[in-house]
């Protein structure tokens, strides 16, 4: 049974450590880990009646798990939403979202600025199921307008962009969107929960990776779909039973455990990204550093009209293209080269090689996504450390790269 002594109206710090919390018969404080895959009945009759939905009743953990459901209760209350389904990674929930609610002839638009695999299931798999495609370039309201004057079923949209960390302006996407009939599906990872609400902009659907800084400290991957009471029920539920891509509970646990700290690393990770930020800025090596909480982002005003904070990533370019920066992150010695993100240990990317080497250089460069960028994610060292870190890695630049980089 829920815990109803927990009110609805607690703050998100609140929400974080206690929301959705089911205590067993036992009354542990921790939450229970439910590392079960089936259940049991009392009696035949119970399986009947909650097989024809007479009962509530745990059947199989592909539907339902309770350690799984704590998990999706606290991010939906977190999240303002109705109803939650987690994942097992956050590309099974971005996948589940569109496929469960597409059918061919059916069109959908998206922001050019996508995450690589967001990028080729948009590109790639939807066309191969009849669903026409259509990019554009997010930070661009008239070609948001221009692609919408049609009817569409979907949107999706990613704000902050990975890597290069352009915004999108949610609420006249989602009203535009909503004209032509569309369901607004946002990937918010890069925002995390507590710094944009994309739901209160307008938006339909939001879609996390767990992965990133809800478990944050690099253990698992999990993902959520969040939404609707109605589209999850009725629309996402059927599909995600039938196909699977179903939590461990042992993850969901894990993700439990994160969200309890997740305010507090969000937090101490974006002050960290800012300083980081200030600090690439005033070296000569970089040509241009990208991050929403400084003015000179290209939509410093939307950042501070959209978002609590600037984000825990920051993007930089090295004067120097391919060489400089592959020069610079070997020479880097707390920070690690790799390509994830949302983790406790800053994480540097090279995205043209790495995340996003399969999009064409002709994309790249229409994404911005240039040889001498390089993706800082930001985690929970003390920023001086990260600073002293970048500052040696960018003072001992070889001559021959320093002399093309400056
Ligand atoms: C990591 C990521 C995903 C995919 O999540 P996985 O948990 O790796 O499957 C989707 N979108 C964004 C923006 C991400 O950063």
């Amino acid at each position: 049974m829920p815990n109803d002594s927990i009110p609805n109206t607690l703050r998100p710090a609140t929400q974080l450590v206690h929301g959705g919390t089911v205590r067993s018969n036992f009354g542990e404080t921790s939450e229970a880990l439910f590392l079960t895959s089936g259940f049991v009945y009392d009696s035949a009759e119970q399986a009947e009646a909650t097989f024809k939905g007479e009962v509530t009743h745990y059947q199989y953990s592909r539907f339902g798990n309770p350690t799984v459901a704590m998990l999706e209760k606290r991010l939906a209350l977190l999240e303002g939403a109705e109803a939650c389904i987690a994942t097992a990674t956050g590309m099974a929930a971005v996948h589940a979202a569109l496929l469960s609610h597409l059918k061919t002839g059916d069109r959908m638009v998206a922001s050019r600025a996508l995450f690589g695999s967001c990028y080729w299931i948009v590109t790639t798999l939807l066309p191969r199921y009849g669903i026409e495609t259509v990019l554009v370039d997010g930070a661009d309201l008239d070609q948001w307008r221009e692609a919408l004057s049609k009817p569409t079923a979907m949107v999706l949209l990613e704000s902050p962009s990975n890597p290069m960390l352009e915004l999108v302006d949610i609420k006249p996407v989602c009203d535009l969107a909503h004209k032509a009939g569309a369901l607004v599906v946002v990937d918010n990872v890069f925002a995390t929960p507590l710094l944009q609400k994309p739901i209160q902009l307008g938006a339909d659907i939001v879609i996390y990776s767990c992965t990133k800084h809800i478990d944050g400290q690099g253990r698992v991957l999990g993902g959520a779909v969040l939404g609707s009471k109605a589209w999850i029920e009725g629309t996402l539920k059927p599909f995600t039973r039938n196909t699977g891509p179903a939590l461990s509970p042992f993850n969901a646990w894990l993700l439990l455990k994160g969200l309890e700290t997740l305010s507090l690393r969000v937090d101490a990770a974006t002050r960290g990204a800012a300083a980081v930020a200030d600090f690439l800025a005033t070296r000569p090596e970089i040509g241009r550093v990208i991050y929403p909480g400084r003015a000179d982002h290209p939509q410093a005003e939307l950042a501070r009209r959209q978002m609590t904070g600037g984000s825990t990533l920051v993007a930089f370019e090295l004067a120097g293209g391919k060489q400089a920066a592959f020069a610079m992150m070997n020479q880097l010695k707390l920070i690690a080269v790799s390509n994830n993100l949302g983790d406790s240990k800053s994480l540097a990317t090279h995205p043209a090689t790495t995340t996003h080497s399969k999009v064409s250089a002709e994309e790249r460069a229409r994404l911005g996504i240039s040889d001498g960028a390089i993706r800082l994610s930001v985690g929970l060292e003390d920023p001086a450390d990260l600073i002293d870190d970048l500052g040696q890695a960018l003072g001992n630049l070889p001559q021959a790269v320093r002399a093309a980089a400056e």
